[in-house]
């Protein structure tokens, strides 16, 4: 029995934090880390900043909290018209939220909305890809394509349809591009037989994360989904909760390959770490046909509260100020060879892929056959333990949907140095020896 009253999923005793000063984190018995996930790949600018902290306390001194519905906030306005100029002017308003879930959930009562108020009552389907991660709450899982997870609650939630999203590293197709129009083929075909005009919406991670270790689509792809909604009257979605606000290289991901959304999602680092806040951009349109018809049915307390939106704009300044996306892309640059060194040094590093800050590492028993390890060796567990133990925090998972085995996202904070980048890579390295003569 725990003598903690927390309450967690079952995991390994944790050591318990202290401090953390830029890329670093110790605890209590003055062991350091290396944060190579950014926490849950929100600490975008790393720990114990003393310009947000400093926004964050200017705020406070003003006024933490205020309705949304009594008072118009400096903070928030700059805030959302960061983010709008952040899309350059794509998107153009902005809804706001404290968490991921609740950036996803409010995308998909928005866009039901906008049909509903077009006497489209009919739109009750959306689309998704398995495997996908958007959130916990109902709404939002019941679009996540992440067995595990949904089954639980498979009877109470509304489910959309499940549809495969590219797999370019176990593809059998040929080609990409054969893979991407059977993926794309196999969408429409869904969609035709649910009626084609009962879609709401195709919702998608541009960069998967949790779900698919960064997992990545591809340019045809993304053109595919857009002319899919715009054959069949639907809306785009991209939830860039966690691939957005810079940690691909680009404000938002989707920007790498050109195709725009009508809605998308962000959250985890907008507030870096140091307040939860969380956005939903789309476009104008969409907004002024709900508006309209009496206005959004939908929000939260906490939404768009003066503290949130301070740190956030904080934090888009930080980002601006020091130049990060052009550090992103270098340190990408240097983490994507170092991660990729490690392929021909173990046998059993099957696929590397990311972008930017963003990594996935994926683990396979047989390089060539790509087999996931057994569950049952939870080499995902172990190989985090072993990155703890050296001193390197990464972000761990495994699908279990049979789709994808072990992998572990290296995502540090935006500020890693080049010397900070070389440290996380030796003592990825000093785990992954261990890994290789423990368990594989
Ligand atoms: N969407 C994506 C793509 C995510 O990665 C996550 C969290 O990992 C969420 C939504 C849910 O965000 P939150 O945990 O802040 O509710």
């Amino acid at each position: 029995m725990t003598t903690s009253p927390l309450f967690y999923q079952a995991g390994p005793a944790m050591p318990e934090v202290s401090h953390g000063r830029g890329v670093f984190l110790w605890d209590t018995q003055g062991k350091q880390y290396l944060d190579g996930c950014a926490g849950a790949i929100s600490c975008n600018l790393g720990h114990g900043r003393e310009d947000i902290r400093d926004a964050m306390l200017a705020q406070l001194d003003r006024v933490a909290f205020t309705y949304r519905t009594q008072f118009e906030n400096a903070p928030a306005v700059a805030l959302a018209r960061a983010l709008v100029e952040m899309t350059e002017g794509e998107l153009e308003k902005v809804f706001f939220v404290s968490s991921g879930s609740e950036a996803v959930e409010s995308a998909l009562k928005l866009a039901r909305q906008y049909f509903v108020a077009r006497g489209e009552s009919r739109r009750r389907h959306f689309v998704s890809l398995r495997p996908s991660y958007h959130g916990s709450t109902l709404g939002a899982l019941g679009v996540t394509g992440y067995q595990p997870l949904e089954a639980p609650f498979a009877d109470i939630t509304f489910g959309s349809l499940k549809v495969p999203g590219p797999d370019f590293y176990r593809q059998r197709d040929g080609d990409r591009d054969a893979h991407v129009r059977r993926v794309l083929n196999e969408t429409r075909e869904r969609i035709e037989a649910a009626g084609g005009d009962t879609v709401i919406a195709i919702v998608v991670e541009p960069v998967g994360g949790a779900s698919t270790g960064a997992r990545l689509v591809d340019r045809a792809y993304l053109e595919g989904l857009r002319a899919l909604c715009d054959e069949f009257g639907c809306l785009l979605i991209f939830d860039e909760v966690l691939c957005g606000v810079g940690r691909t290289g680009s404000w938002f991901a989707y920007q790498q390959w050109g195709v725009t959304p009508d809605l998308l999602t962000t959250a985890k680092g907008l507030g870096a770490g140091y307040y939860p806040v969380g956005a939903l951009l789309c476009r104008e349109a969409i907004v002024e046909t709900v508006m309209a018809s009496g206005g959004f049915q939908h929000g939260h307390t906490y939404a768009g509260n003066p503290l949130a939106c301070a740190t956030g704009l904080a934090a888009v300044e930080a980002v601006r100020r020091e130049d990060l996306l052009d550090n992103v892309k270098a340190r990408g640059h240097q983490l994507q060879q170092g991660l990729e060194a490690l392929r021909s040094r173990y046998p059993w590093v099957g696929d590397v892929r990311g972008l930017g800050l963003l990594w996935g590492v994926e683990l396979v028993m047989d390089p060539v056959e790509k087999t996931p390890f057994p569950a049952e060796a939870n080499l995902f567990a172990r190989t985090t333990a072993l990155a703890k133990e050296e001193g390197l925090l990464i972000y761990p998972r495994r699908t279990l949907d049979g789709l994808a085995g072990d992998h572990f996202l290296v995502s540090p904070p935006f500020t890693i140095s080049e010397s900070e980048t070389e440290l996380l890579l030796e003592r990825l390295t000093r785990a992954l020896d261990r890994l290789d003569r423990e368990v594989v």
